[in-house]
């Protein structure tokens, strides 16, 4: 097949995510056939080391026959059935897996079709409980700028970034955004435990200001991935979750991709950060991108407060609990427990993030931030960090570019270029990985001014 024609099709036929307007039509997408391990191979046949892990989510990587029969037998077995008033083994077994590596109390799995919709269901499912005590009026959501939680309009509504909320003109009746988290950006001479405090305050401000009768949830990423790989100070998600504990607001931590190993633990939020979430959402790495599915894990304490009503959670998919997703989930659950690849992430993340660290040495790199197999790096032609935003628009795209080149795909965000490769990556790949990084920033900073 002609790679021409292809390209034709996408341009004419293909609306995707973000599509930008001014260049519809005239796209020259990196056209991706195959993948295996951690490369993908582009339509010219070139190896990339596959830099993002798909969308933060091919975490034990491609190309994995065992995944590939166990979808094909589940397909052959029961592709589909109807989950509203039936269900299927593997995704009953699935959810006790999931329930089994949970933290704390979380014990409940709704499963939906990827991450917003998780987060969708979350937030209706704070609004039902919510509903069914008695207090109607207990349904905003406090959220942050930068963080993103998805697509659906409950999800981009709680999502902070003002460009992806422009049409969302009745999400100002349910979020509440509080100021962006990134230490970064703190004040002049303020410490970053000064820092802290001051989100402390801000979000027990904000619950005071609204009403702890108004305020139903806090939802925060982790680590903010598509903000820009945001880490919020040491303490921050402990101290958030005792403020919600004091004025009986939920604690929503969206893991759709810290959960599955990406910290090198199944879910990040107890095992890396200390608290136990009332709910968690998960998706992307729930199936290594093998299929879509995502899910809500929701805590006893909640479901014992709406269990024996009579009441419906009218809430759910036609593909809730699929059996083939279902599969995809289990087996790579599986592959992750037997070949150690939690463990492999805690032994390797410190040499990624040293690599990634040392990018800094080069002149237009502003910030380098990450944690485990997640990293940014921020970059600003005149070397200011809070003028990222004008001539310096299209660097990621740029470094992108170069790197490509070169033999690696990076996910580039504005300014910046965000990794997260899958998480078999060996020690020698994560060097080839940076040598490539750093040659593409350097390419992308002499290309300035041409
Ligand atoms: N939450 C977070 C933290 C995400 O990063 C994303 C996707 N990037 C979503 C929710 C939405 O997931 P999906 O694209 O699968 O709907």
């Amino acid at each position: 097949m002609d790679n021409t024609d292809v390209r034709s099709w996408d341009n004419t036929h293909f609306v995707h995510p973000w599509e930008g307007m001014s260049a519809l039509g005239q796209n020259e997408r990196t056209f991706v056939e195959t993948a295996r391990g951690i490369h993908i191979f582009n339509g010219n046949g070139d190896r990339l080391i596959d830099g993002p892990g798909g969308m933060w989510c091919t975490q034990i990587g491609y190309g994995r026959e065992e995944m590939a029969e166990a979808m094909a037998e589940q397909a052959r077995q029961l592709a589909y059935f109807s989950p509203f008033s039936n269900t299927n083994s593997i995704a009953a077994r699935f959810a006790r897996e999931l329930a089994r590596r949970s933290p704390g109390d979380l014990n409940h799995v709704f499963f939906t079709t990827g991450g917003s919709t998780a987060v969708d269901s979350a937030l209706r499912f704070v609004q039902f409980r919510n509903n069914l005590l008695g207090r109607p009026e207990k349904k905003i959501v406090i959220t942050r700028q930068k963080a993103y939680h998805g697509s659906t309009y409950l999800a981009a509504g709680v999502s902070g970034k003002e460009r992806d909320r422009l049409w969302l003109d009745k999400a100002d009746q349910f979020a509440h955004f509080l100021p962006d988290v990134n230490p970064l950006y703190r004040g002049e001479g303020q410490s970053i435990e000064e820092f802290l405090e001051e989100k402390i305050v801000d979000l027990e401000n904000a619950i005071l200001t609204l009403g702890a009768d108004r305020v139903a949830a806090f939802i925060a990423e982790p680590i903010l991935a598509s903000g820009g790989v945001i880490v919020p100070p040491k303490g921050y998600h402990r101290r958030c979750l005792e403020v919600c504990r004091r004025h009986d607001v939920l604690y929503i931590s969206d893991e759709v991709v810290t959960a599955f190993g990406r910290l090198g633990h199944w879910f990040a939020s107890e095992d890396v950060f200390g608290i136990r979430p009332d709910i968690i959402t998960c998706a992307k790495g729930l199936t290594s991108g093998y299929a879509p599915m995502g899910a809500t894990l929701i805590s006893d304490r909640l479901i014992a407060d709406v269990a024996g009503r009579d009441a419906t959670f009218s809430n759910g998919y036609t593909y809730s609990g699929h059996p083939v997703c279902a599969a995809a989930g289990l087996t790579s659950m599986e592959i992750i427990e037997r070949e150690g690849i939690l463990e492999h992430v805690r032994t390797v993340a410190p040499v990624f993030q040293e690599r990634l660290h040392d990018l800094s040495r080069i002149g237009i790199v502003t910030d380098t931030r990450g944690m485990g197999l997640m990293g940014c790096v921020q970059c600003s032609l005149d070397g200011d960090k809070h003028s990222a935003l004008k001539a310096d628009y299209d660097i990621g795209a740029r470094i992108d570019a170069e790197c490509q080149k070169r033999g690696l795909l990076v996910r580039p965000i504005v300014n910046m270029c965000v990794m997260s490769p899958p998480l078999i990556i060996t020690e020698d790949q994560v060097h080839q990985m940076f040598d490539i990084l750093e040659e593409g920033i350097r390419a992308a900073e002499q290309c300035d001014g041409e």
